[in-house]
């Protein structure tokens, strides 16, 4: 059997993939298996940070899998306290929890709002309120999260406690947390699966002060958006916002499963000795990897993601075809007239790899994507739009 047979055969069905085995890469170039080359602008969905195979990650990720691969958490490792040490320093955060993927994140985020609420408010105070169109995961409880219906259906029950408000709409919290049950608001700063659709400002900072004035805690998902993605190290940076808890994963380590909670001086020390836990959370070789990425992720660095995503924006923007941009830093969605799907089968036929989010196109390249090969991929991207 073929790769994609044996994949078809015997691995769950649970992605609709595209007939592509993709078998190598360089930076933002991959290879098929027959030996085409495409330029990548989804990053392994906001995953590569700095592409594939990138050598300075390659080296820090290799250097720690000779030392040591894995240790249980009865022990201490160097790259997970030294990580934990730079995403406080970076942040003004004051303890890290690890984990291995953004749902887990996204939990470990539920439980420290969950036990912080019922010691310092009242234990009927347990709901979490998070936006209409969001994303949270794909565990039973971040689906639960999740302000998209139709990934709820086939899964009920789903843990209950959650409440979903439409982006905008202050006055639905203050109605949810009339007798002072909402623990905690969970939100993306840039709705990512959902369209690639950033906040209003305006409404991002009325809810901060809301949920101040209210006693709930602000809980970032910031899983996509992170790690450079919007431009800022953390997007609620770029918002202005202060938030109590914020979750990361997808392009924290640059391409190993690492998921990270990083909690505030409030809320540091909500979760005590057995409360929460993960065999492989802090593994050496992926926080390895993680300080190779948060290293590169320098003020002048991120100053050159945005330039590169004003460059996406004067590209595409108003051309014929696209009805729309958005998003933030290398967070890209396009509306485009010709559906999603048939936009990004066609570029991928012209050797440009984009994904779509619900009826965009979504654009995540690797944040250090050469221009040459940027301009190149946006030109096939203009071309195919255009023609209708
Ligand atoms: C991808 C994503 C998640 C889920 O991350 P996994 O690593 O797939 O569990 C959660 N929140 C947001 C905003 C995401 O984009």
């Amino acid at each position: 059997m073929t790769i994609m047979e044996l994949d078809q055969t015997y691995v769950a069905g649970t992605y609709r993939r595209f007939p592509v085995e993709i078998v190598s890469g360089r930076g933002s170039l991959v290879q098929d298996a027959n030996g085409k080359q495409y330029i990548d602008l989804g990053s392994g969905i906001a995953v590569t940070s700095f592409g594939v195979a990138d050598d300075a990650w390659v080296q820090a990720v290799e250097a720690q899998l000779h030392q040591v691969q894995h240790m249980s958490n009865l022990y201490y490792t160097a790259p997970c306290a030294r990580l934990a040490e730079a995403l406080c320093r970076r942040t003004g955060m004051a303890k890290v929890f690890f984990s291995n993927s953004g749902a887990e994140a996204n939990e470990c985020a539920i439980k420290v709002a969950r036990k912080w609420a019922a010691e310092n408010k009242s234990p009927a105070c347990s709901t979490i309120v998070t936006l209409r169109n969001s994303f949270h995961g794909r565990t039973l409880t971040t689906l639960a999260a999740t302000g998209q219906d139709h990934f709820h259906e086939l899964f009920q029950p789903l843990t209950p406690g959650f409440a979903h408000i439409q982006p905008g709409d202050l006055e639905a919290l203050r109605a949810l947390d009339a007798e002072h049950t909402v623990a905690a608001v969970l939100i993306e700063c840039v709705q990512g699966e959902g369209g690639v659709l950033p906040l209003s400002p305006a409404f991002a900072r009325d809810l901060e002060a809301l949920c101040r004035e209210r006693n709930i805690l602000l809980m970032i998902d910031e899983v996509q958006t992170g790690n450079g993605r919007s431009g800022a190290l953390y997007a609620y940076m770029k918002y202005g916002l202060s938030p109590d808890v914020v979750s990361t994963a997808k392009g924290l380590a640059g391409g190993l499963p690492l998921g990270a909670t990083l909690l505030s001086e409030k809320v540091a020390h909500v979760l005590s000795f057995g409360d929460h836990g993960s065999t492989f959370g802090g593994n050496p070789v992926a926080c390895a990897g993680a300080l190779s990425v948060l290293s590169r992720l320098t003020d002048s660095f991120l100053a050159e993601v945005d330039r590169k995503s004003a460059l996406i924006f004067e590209k595409l923007d108003g051309k014929p075809g696209i009805e729309s941009v958005t998003g933030l830093g290398l967070m890209i969605g396009l509306k485009t007239v010709r559906p999603a799907a048939d936009v990004v089968r066609a570029c991928m036929e012209q050797g440009v790899l984009c994904l779509t989010a619900k009826e965009k196109v979504r654009l995540l390249p690797a944040l250090n994507i050469p221009e040459d090969l940027l301009s190149q991929a946006l030109d096939v991207i203009v071309r195919v739009c255009a023609d209708q």
